[in-house]
C-alpha cells in the first residue's frame, strides 16, 4: 500500500511528508525507518493513500518498523492533519506540538528498571536521613516503583537511590516496558449539590460539546471531578486544560484528592526537554489517567481519551501565538470528535464564540446559577474619575486611598489591578465620555507622538490616520484627555503614600515559574505583605482569606484598546473579580473609571453576564467582527514588511474581485509586534487554504485573538 511518511529530516521540501510503499500490515502512527537519499532516517506513517496508476517516479519502500505500537493514534493524526489544513501550516509544524523533537526512537518502550525493597517488611527507622526514609516510605506499600515516580513523589535524588542500592536496602528489577492500564486508580468521587448533579448528568448525557456556564464559586471544579470520575470508571482517560499553569495549584491539589498522584501528569511550558519526554512516555504507556496542563497538554498521547475539559474557556491564553497558531478550543473540539470523547468548556463568562454556538444549538448548554453554600458576593463600588482631584496621587482617587488605609489599619489585605497592556493611549471626551473612534473600524483611535513631538491618531485595524481634534466629534467639548497606562510608577507612588505598607508585585515580569507564584501567594497567606499589586495573573490572589479589598485602578485602559475584543476582555476580568468572595470576611471591590456607564463595567458589577453577551453579539454582527464573521490575519515582519503587505493586500483584492467573495480587507502597522505590518481579512473566504502566503513572507493567523 501507499503511505505518506513524515520524516525527521528538516528539509523544507519534505515538510508535508514523502510517499513510500509499505506492506498492508502496517498501521498509521507507527514509527518506521525509511530510505532518504543515501541514508536511513526515522519517520512516522501519517496516512495511507490509494496508489495512483499514473505515478511515474519510482517509490521507495519502508525499510523497517521501529515499533508495533503507534506513537500517535488515529484520532490524533487526523487532528494533526486538520490543524495543518485549517491553520495553513505544514504537517511538520503541526507535528512539532504533538511529539518531542526527533530522534523519536527515544520515545519507544525500553527495558524498564524499577526498584523494590530487599526486605519488604523492614522498618523505616532502619535507614538514616530524611530522603532515604521518604523512599522506604514510598516503597513499603508497593511492589516496586520507577526512579521517575520516586523522584516525582519524594525529595529523593539519583544519589539517594544509589546509596540505598549500595547499602542493599533496595534492589533493581529489570523488565520490558509494557503498555497496560491494569492498575486502575481508586477514586474518591465528590458529593455534588443537586444543582451540580443535574448539570453533570445533563453534560454526560449529551454527545455535543457542553458549555458549562457557572457563576464563580458555583463549584465547576466539583462537576469536573464528577465527570472525570465517571470517565475513568468507564475505563477511559481524561484531560483538564487550564489557562495558565501558574494558577492551578488549587486545581492540582483538588485532583490529588480525587485520585493518586501516580495517575496524574501535570504538563506546562516550563518543563525541561527531558521532563517532557519522560511525561510523554508515561502517558503513552497508559500509566496516566488524568492529564492537567496548559494548552499544549492537549497534544499529550493519551490512549482511550474519553473526556477533555477546558477550564476558563474564555481565556486568551488558549490561543497559541506561534506557528502552529492553533486555538486549543477549536482543536480540542476536533480531537474530541475524532476520539469520540466528550468536550466540556467551563466558564463564568463565556467567550462570544462559545456563547453563539450554545445559542445556535451546536453546543449543549449547562448552567450553574447558585454559589456553593450561598457564599456572599463582594459589594462593588464604581468610582467615577471625572472630576476627581488627584493632586499628585494619580491614578488613586481619595476613595481608593481611604479604602486601602482602612485595610492597613484593620490588618487586612488589598489586591490592586493594573492593566499592563498600557501600550495604547486613547482620546477620551470627559464631557460625553465617548472615545474618539475611527469611522472605518468603529474602534478607538490610538494617540501617537512623532519624534517632532507632534501628535496624531492612528487606527490600528485599518491603518487610517487622523489629526488630533481640538474638540469632541460628538459633543464638541474641548475637554479631551489622553488616557493611557502611566502605571509603571504605581509601586513607587504607593510606597510613598503608605511608607509602612509591605507591597508585593506580581506580573508576568516578576512571575516566571509556578514556584514564584507559590512563594508570592504564600507570603500573602502568611501575612508577610499588605498589598499585592499585579496584572490579571494575580486574580487568584483574591481567594486568600484576609484579602477584603480588590481595586481596579483604571478599567478604561483595557476598554480603550483599539481591539474589537477589548470590551469582552475587561468584562471577563471584572466578572472574575466581582465574583470572588471574601470567603471568611465580607469583601469589597472598587472599580475606578472615567466611563462609569460603560456596559462592560455596569453589567459586570451586577453579574449580568447574559445581557452583556447578547449585547456584545449584536455589536459584532453590526460591525462584522468574529465570531459573527470569520477573520484571518497575515503577519509580516522585517524591513520589507510594509511593501510586502501592500502587495499581499493587492493580491487578495484581485482574488476577491475575481471570485466575487465579499471580503473586507485592511492593512495597518501592528502595535503589539514591534515593527511589523498586518493585513486583516474579514468574511467567508473559501480560497484561503490555497492562498500562497509564503510568497509574501507572511504568517497566517486564522481566527486571530491578538490583532492590534
Ligand atoms: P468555580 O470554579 O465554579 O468558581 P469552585 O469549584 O472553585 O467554583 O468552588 C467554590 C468553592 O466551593 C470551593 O472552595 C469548593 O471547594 C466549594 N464547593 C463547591 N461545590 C462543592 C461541593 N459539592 N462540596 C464541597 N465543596 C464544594
Ligand atoms: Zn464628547
Amino acid at each position: 500500500m501507499r503511505t505518506t511518511v513524515i520524516t525527521s529530516s528538516r528539509s523544507r521540501a519534505l515538510a508535508n511528508g514523502l510517499t513510500y510503499e509499505a506492506p498492508d500490515t502496517l498501521k498509521i502512527g507507527m514509527p518506521v525507518s525509511v530510505p532518504l537519499r543515501n541514508t536511513l532516517i526515522e519517520g512516522i506513517i501519517l496516512s495511507v493513500e490509494d496508489a495512483k496508476a499514473d505515478e511515474e517516479f519510482d517509490i521507495k519502500e519502508i525499510k523497517s518498523v521501529l515499533h508495533e505500537k503507534p506513537l500517535l493514534s488515529e484520532p490524533q493524526l487526523r487532528t494533526l492533519r486538520w490543524m495543518a489544513e485549517y491553520y495553513c501550516c505544514t504537517i511538520r509544524s503541526a507535528m512539532s506540538v504533538w511529539l518531542p523533537p526527533p530522534p523519536w526512537s527515544k520515545l519507544l518502550p525500553k527495558i524498564a528498571v524499577t526498584y523494590a525493597l530487599t526486605n519488604p517488611t523492614m522498618s523505616v527507622t532502619e535507614v538514616r536521613g530524611k530522603k532515604q526514609r521518604e523512599i522506604v516510605d514510598h516503597l513499603l506499600p508497593r511492589e516496586s516503583a520507577s526512579a521517575e515516580s520516586m523522584k516525582l513523589d519524594t525529595g529523593a535524588s539519583t544519589a539517594t537511590l544509589r546509596a540505598l542500592l549500595k547499602a542493599g536496602v533496595i534492589r533493581e528489577i529489570k523488565r520490558q516496558e509494557t503498555f497496560s492500564d491494569a492498575r486502575k486508580p481508586v477514586l474518591k468521587a465528590p458529593h455534588l449539590t443537586p444543582e451540580q448533579r443535574e448539570a453533570s448528568d445533563a453534560i454526560a448525557g449529551d454527545k455535543r460539546p457542553s458549555l458549562l456556564f457557572g457563576i464563580t464559586g458555583s463549584g465547576k471544579t466539583e462537576v469536573y471531578a464528577d465527570l472525570i470520575t465517571q470517565t475513568i470508571e468507564s475505563g477511559k482517560r481524561a484531560m483538564l486544560l487550564v489557562p495558565e499553569i501558574l494558577l492551578t495549584e488549587y486545581s492540582i491539589q483538588r485532583f490529588e484528592q480525587l485520585l493518586d498522584r501516580e495517575h496524574i501528569a501535570v504538563l506546562h511550558s516550563r518543563l525541561t526537554a527531558s521532563e517532557r519526554a519522560m511525561q510523554w512516555r508515561r502517558i503513552h504507556r497508559g500509566e496516566v489517567h488524568l492529564v492537567i496542563g496548559s494548552r499544549s497538554a492537549l497534544f499529550a498521547p493519551v490512549p482511550d481519551l474519553g473526556l477533555i475539559i477546558l477550564d476558563e474557556e474564555h481565556e486568551w491564553t488558549y490561543k497559541n501565538e506561534q506557528t502552529p497558531r492553533y486555538h486549543a478550543r477549536e482543536t480540542a473540539e476536533t480531537l474530541a470528535k475524532f476520539s469520540n470523547a466528550k468536550l466540556v468548556l467551563g466558564t463564568a463568562s463565556p467567550s462570544l464564540e462559545s456563547w453563539s454556538r450554545a445559542k445556535s444549538g451546536a453546543y449543549h448548554l449547562a448552567t450553574l446559577k447558585n454559589r456553593y453554600a450561598n457564599n456572599a458576593l463582594p459589594t462593588v463600588r464604581i468610582v467615577d474619575l471625572k472630576g476627581v482631584k488627584f493632586g499628585s496621587y494619580y491614578p488613586f482617587s481619595p476613595e481608593m486611598l481611604e479604602a486601602i488605609k482602612l485595610r492597613l489599619e484593620r490588618k487586612q489585605q488589598t489586591v490592586l489591578f493594573l492593566n499592563r497592556r498600557g501600550l495604547a493611549t486613547a482620546l477620551l471626551c470627559l464631557e460625553c465620555r465617548r472615545r474618539v473612534t475611527s469611522p472605518l473600524s468603529q474602534l478607538p483611535f490610538t494617540v501617537h507622538k512623532e519624534s517632532t513631538g507632534h501628535s496624531y491618531l492612528l487606527d490600528h485595524t485599518t491603518g487610517a490616520r487622523a489629526a488630533v481634534p481640538a474638540a469632541c466629534p460628538h459633543c464638541h467639548s474641548t475637554n479631551l484627555l489622553a488616557v493611557g497606562a502611566g502605571t509603571q510608577k504605581i509601586e513607587t507612588l504607593l510606597q510613598r503614600i503608605f511608607p509602612r505598607a509591605r507591597i508585593l508585585r506580581g506580573d508576568s515580569d516578576t512571575l516566571e515559574s509556578p514556584e514564584q507564584m507559590r512563594t508570592l501567594l504564600k507570603k500573602m497567606q502568611e501575612k508577610e505583605a499588605d498589598i499585592l499589586l499585579g496584572t490579571q495573573s494575580v486574580v487568584k490572589g483574591l481567594d486568600l482569606p484576609d484579602v477584603t479589598l480588590a481595586g481596579v485602578l483604571l478599567a478604561d485602559v483595557g476598554l480603550s484598546l483599539p481591539h474589537f475584543r477589548a470590551g469582552e476582555r475587561v468584562f471577563q476580568l471584572l466578572t472574575q473579580l466581582t465574583g470572588r468572595s471574601g470567603r471568611a470576611q465580607p469583601g469589597e471591590v472598587i472599580i475606578q473609571t472615567f466611563r462609569p456607564d460603560a456596559d462592560e463595567i455596569l453589567l459586570a458589577s451586577k453579574h449580568e453576564v447574559e445581557p452583556y453577551l447578547d449585547k456584545e453579539w449584536k455589536l459584532r454582527m453590526y460591525a462584522g467582527y468574529p465570531p459573527a464573521q470569520p477573520m484571518v490575519r497575515f503577519i509580516l515582519k522585517g524591513k520589507d514588511a510594509e511593501r510586502m503587505s501592500r502587495n499581499l493586500q493587492l493580491e487578495i483584492e484581485a482574488l476577491s474581485a475575481k471570485s466575487g467573495e465579499k471580503l473586507v480587507i485592511h492593512r495597518a502597522p501592528t502595535l503589539s509586534l514591534g515593527a511589523g505590518w498586518h493585513v486583516l481579512v474579514r468574511g467567508n473566504w473559501k480560497g484561503l487554504q490555497d492562498f500562497p502566503a509564503e510568497q509574501f513572507d507572511a504568517i497566517v493567523d486564522r481566527d486571530p485573538i491578538e490583532c492590534i
